[in-house]
């Protein structure tokens, strides 16, 4: 196997993935190597929202929906069944606090170009019957779609490999190679390999290999625990986001510290995945990288999902899991070329988003790498 490549990419999450393929596409020589296996980090523990109306008016909802549309043909484009479904999304107010803080996004929102709007739980109801009664309304957003984060990343991997590219699961990147002050390539366990450039997709485990170049990187893991129903007929219409996952995604400030649920970070997200179990979710924790889930998480994450969805209080729990999200302080991603350090290109720390933002991530991400 040749030692030198135009392009390495570290990481085979969605972001590593997506990036080796829009490389491949783009007429690179790419080798994409990751310690573990394809999705074997975040991006195989998640949920798979790609919801536009969560994101922040600017740079972050300007991604994103250029994301969703390059979303609709992607499965067709790969050639490989994403589980991609354009369901819609709504984003539930439980009281009318919550109801303004959602009615001030969506003006912002609107400015921008997204179409949205706030429904009286009445009418949201009617086609999410399942939604409580006496909740005060919900945002709805019909470019809100779903997709199966694992078999993203493996639709992305295969078809890069069709395009020429070798992926490499089970090589670890012990660190980067410089020389006259450009990163050259990389030292794995198997041996070096050179490269123009090395694409740092590490996800939370990124600034690990930019500390010995005295840079820190402003990731860090964020843990999200998940709760996975016995596969069930069709329940939800949408994927649902509650106010508090806003509120605990981009204002922990106003959370009240004596109350468990807000303690934890909870914000609900549901989505029913295409073998019929419900995703319940999540928790918003910084604890290092540990990914083990907790009772008092599983058990925030169940209550709060039987207020917004009583039906549930009927529904088997299977399993659980957690994730670690890589958070950055401003919630945008780092995304290009490093200074002081030229053939280094960052494609991490998609915090919550990473799912939604992956094909534009891969396609900007690749115009860097001329
Ligand atoms: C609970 C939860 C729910 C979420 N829900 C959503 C959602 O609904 N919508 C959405 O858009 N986003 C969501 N996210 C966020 C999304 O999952 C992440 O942003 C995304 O998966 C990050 O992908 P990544 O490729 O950057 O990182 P990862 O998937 O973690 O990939 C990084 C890869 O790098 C490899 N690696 C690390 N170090 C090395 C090394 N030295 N050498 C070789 N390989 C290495 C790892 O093995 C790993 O496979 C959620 C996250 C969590 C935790």
């Amino acid at each position: 196997m040749s030692n030198k490549a135009e392009v390495i990419v570290i990481g085979g999450g969605v972001i590593g993935t997506s990036v080796a393929y829009y490389a491949a596409k783009a007429g690179k020589r790419v080798v994409l190597l990751d310690r573990g296996d394809i999705a074997a980090g975040t991006s195989g523990a998640c949920d798979g929202f790609i919801i536009m109306q969560s994101k922040n008016p600017g740079p972050h909802l300007d991604l994103a929906m250029q994301s969703a549309a390059l979303y609709r043909t992607l499965a067709a484009e790969l050639d490989y069944d994403i589980e991609y479904m354009p369901c819609g999304g709504m984003i539930v107010a439980e009281s009318e606090k919550q109801a303004q803080l959602l009615q001030g996004l969506i003006a912002k929102q609107k400015q921008a170009g997204l179409q949205v709007e706030l429904l009286p739980i009445a009418q949201a109801r009617q086609s999410e019957p399942l939604l409580a009664a006496d909740l005060w309304g919900a945002a709805y957003c019909a470019n809100d779609a779903q997709v199966n984060p694992i078999r993203l990343a493996q639709g992305f991997a295969q078809a890069a490999r069709r395009l020429g590219a070798q992926i490499r699961p089970g090589v670890e990147v012990q660190a980067l190679l410089e020389e006259n002050g450009r990163v050259c390539g990389v030292k794995t366990g198997q041996g070096e390999l050179r490269a123009d450039y090395v694409v740092n997709a590490t996800g939370v485990w990124a600034p690990t290999l930019l500390s010995p170049f005295g840079i820190e990187l402003p990731i860090k893991p964020r843990r999200g625990q998940i709760l996975v129903t016995e596969p069930l007929p069709p329940m939800l219409n949408h994927v649902l986001l509650c106010a508090c996952y806003l509120i605990a995604k981009y204002h922990p400030e106003e959370l009240d510290p004596t109350d468990r649920q807000h303690r934890l970070g909870v914000g609900l997200a549901v989505e029913q995945t295409a073998h019929g179990s419900l995703l319940i979710g999540s928790t918003r924790e910084f604890a290092g990288f540990d990914r083990k889930t907790t009772l008092a998480g599983i058990e925030a994450v169940a209550q709060h999902a039987r207020r917004i969805l009583p039906a549930l209080a009927k529904v088997n729990i299977i399993r659980t899991f957690a994730g670690l999200r890589p958070h950055t302080p401003d919630g945008l991603p780092i995304l290009g070329p490093v200074e002081g350090l030229p053939g280094l290109i960052m494609a991490a720390g998609h915090e919550g988003d990473g799912i939604a933002l992956a094909p534009i991530t891969g396609q900007k991400v690749a115009e860097y790498l001329k």
